[in-house]
């Protein structure tokens, strides 16, 4: 069976309509081979204009709609999950070239999520307030935003949607997604689980959620229209530095996810085999494409020697293969692009005074397949390709001698987005998550950067954009919020004692 044959019946059985994905024009990939899976239709701009419109009008009808009832809706879609986590687990891993336990992770994720939003629509509070004015009562109520639309990123083609929309749709907002252009085939299949929980369901409004398919002239139809009250874009730095002035100067919302340069620290009284294992994970997991992966680390110089050169016999050893044929830990880079993306690091790492291990290109299937070794650099200061992320498996190690000094070292690049101490003293570890420690959005202890839960708020500051996903409050980014006073009273004081007689 080719892969063609594989992503086919896989799609079918998921209940993708054939004329979805052949003869659309748009070529489709798998990295796994390189080999062309499927075309697909990019959506045009009228179609993306009517999708607007179709939403617009679902929005009126879905903000009045209980919202542990919209819950309702969410409950059947992670039923539905449950029911194709197999299938839609392997296309992850034919469409984004992750190991079978990293595609089945995805659905996981997606399943997870619609947990939460199902007992969130049931705690979308407000605070009461205490008042100044007598007979009177503050409170806060949160409403439905408005219309969201999805710009998500190759590398979790599915997992961010899910993280969106679920909570969108308990916040009464309708979703438009516009996929990443690498990973179409996976939207296609999530929007056909959806469309079963639609289906029975029943009540929801014709327009309620939809998929755009096509590449950043699609997205845009998103960003720059005055009908989209939020948009939630994940993806690169670049990417969010023109989504980001566009939502804001039409006075729209957005949720930015964008690039991370994550680092962790190894200290002297670490645990080194628990880190030695967190960071062969965080920094080779995926290949290197998560945004939180691992990318630059700092080691103590009292046990530099003692953990990295296990760390490189861990790189040497590593298994890169076909994550479908073989038990691989490293599989596939996404393209030929990020390949040369990667090598043009090295390079530059070398030009700086790195020693690079590994990094070479490893020989699996066809040519238009792109595997390569994980490489580790050993540099001797924080400087050229350490200060931006490389997607790809680079990962950059220092040596440090002053915890103060590394943790300066450690906020010193562009990206805030995940960050890790491995320590067993308490001042330190306590330090790095205070004010003046890790600068980034989430910030862990004796656990690697990459794998977060989404019971937590997701996201990092700085140039990895400042947005919120997921769990904790991350819902109010979905809603707006109204202050209400009400006066039970006879009288009509003023706040802050202001006078007005007439
Ligand atoms: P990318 O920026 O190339 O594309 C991301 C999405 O943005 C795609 O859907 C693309 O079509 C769209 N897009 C690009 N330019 C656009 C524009 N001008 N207007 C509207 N839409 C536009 O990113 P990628 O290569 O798919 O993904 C890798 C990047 O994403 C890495 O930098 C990674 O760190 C980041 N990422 C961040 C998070 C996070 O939560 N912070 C999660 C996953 C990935």
């Amino acid at each position: 069976m080719t892969l063609r044959t594989d992503t086919e019946a896989l799609l079918a059985t998921l209940g993708v309509d054939r004329s979805a994905f052949t003869g659309g024009g748009m070529a489709s990939f798998s990295p796994i081979t390189g080999e062309e899976i499927a075309d697909v239709a990019p959506a045009t701009a009228e179609e993306a204009a009517a999708a607007i419109a179709r939403a617009s009008a679902a929005f009126r009808v879905w903000r009045m709609v209980p919202a542990p009832k919209r819950g309702e809706l969410i409950r059947l879609f992670g039923e539905e999950l449950r029911a194709a986590k197999a299938e839609l687990g392997r296309l992850v891993s034919i469409e984004a070239g992750k190991s079978p336990s990293e595609g089945a992770g995805e659905v996981q994720e997606m399943i997870d999520i619609c947990d939460f939003a199902v007992g969130l629509s049931r705690q979308l509070y407000g605070l009461t307030i205490a008042t100044e004015r007598p007979g009177h009562r503050m409170m806060e109520t949160w409403h439905p935003l408005g219309v969201v639309g999805v710009i998500s990123a190759f590398n979790f083609p599915v997992a961010v949607w899910s993280w969106n929309t679920a909570l969108a749709l308990v916040c009464g907002d309708p979703v438009i997604w516009k996929p990443s252009e690498k990973t179409p085939l996976t939207a296609l299949a999530s929007m056909a689980v959806l469309a079963r929980a639609l289906k029975r369901f029943g009540e929801a409004p014709e327009g309620l959620v939809q998929v755009l398919i096509g590449g950043a002239e699609v997205g845009a139809a998103l960003v720059d229209s005055p009908d989209v009250a939020l948009v939630s874009a994940t993806g690169s730095t670049r990417m969010g530095r023109i989504v980001g002035p566009k939502v804001a100067a039409r006075f729209g919302r957005a949720i930015l996810e964008l690039g991370g340069n994550n680092a962790g620290i190894v200290c002297p009284s670490a645990d080194l085999d628990m880190a030695l294992r967190a960071v062969a994970f965080g920094a080779m997991g995926t290949a290197g494409q998560r945004c939180t992966t691992l990318r630059r680390l700092f080691v103590h110089e009292d046990v530099y020697d003692t953990l990295v050169p296990g760390l490189i016999r861990a790189y040497d050893s590593v298994t890169v293969g076909n994550p479908l044929e073989s038990s691989a830990l490293v599989g596939p880079l996404i393209d030929g692009a990020a390949y040369r993306a990667m090598q043009a690091a090295l390079a530059a790492a070398r030009a700086a005074g790195g020693t690079v291990h590994g990094g070479e290109r490893v020989a699996i299937g066809p040519d238009t397949a792109f595997y390569a070794r994980p490489a580790l650099v050993e540099m001797p200061e924080q400087t050229g390709p350490v200060l931006e992320e490389t997607f790809a498996p680079i990962l950059y190690v220092m040596k440090y001698s002053d915890f103060d000094a590394a943790i300066e070292a450690h906020n010193a690049v562009g990206a805030g987005l995940s960050s890790s101490v491995f320590t067993t003293d308490l001042r330190e570890m306590e330090l790095f998550l205070s004010a003046r420690g890790s600068d980034c959005g989430i910030a862990n202890v004796n656990i690697g950067t990459s794998g977060a839960e989404i019971g937590g708020a997701f996201g990092g500051e700085k140039e990895t954009g400042g947005g919120r996903e997921s769990g904790s409050d991350a819902w109010k980014g979905y809603m707006r919020r109204a202050t209400n006073t009400i006066n039970y009273s006879r009288d009509l004081p003023l706040a802050q004692g202001v006078v007005f007689d007439i």
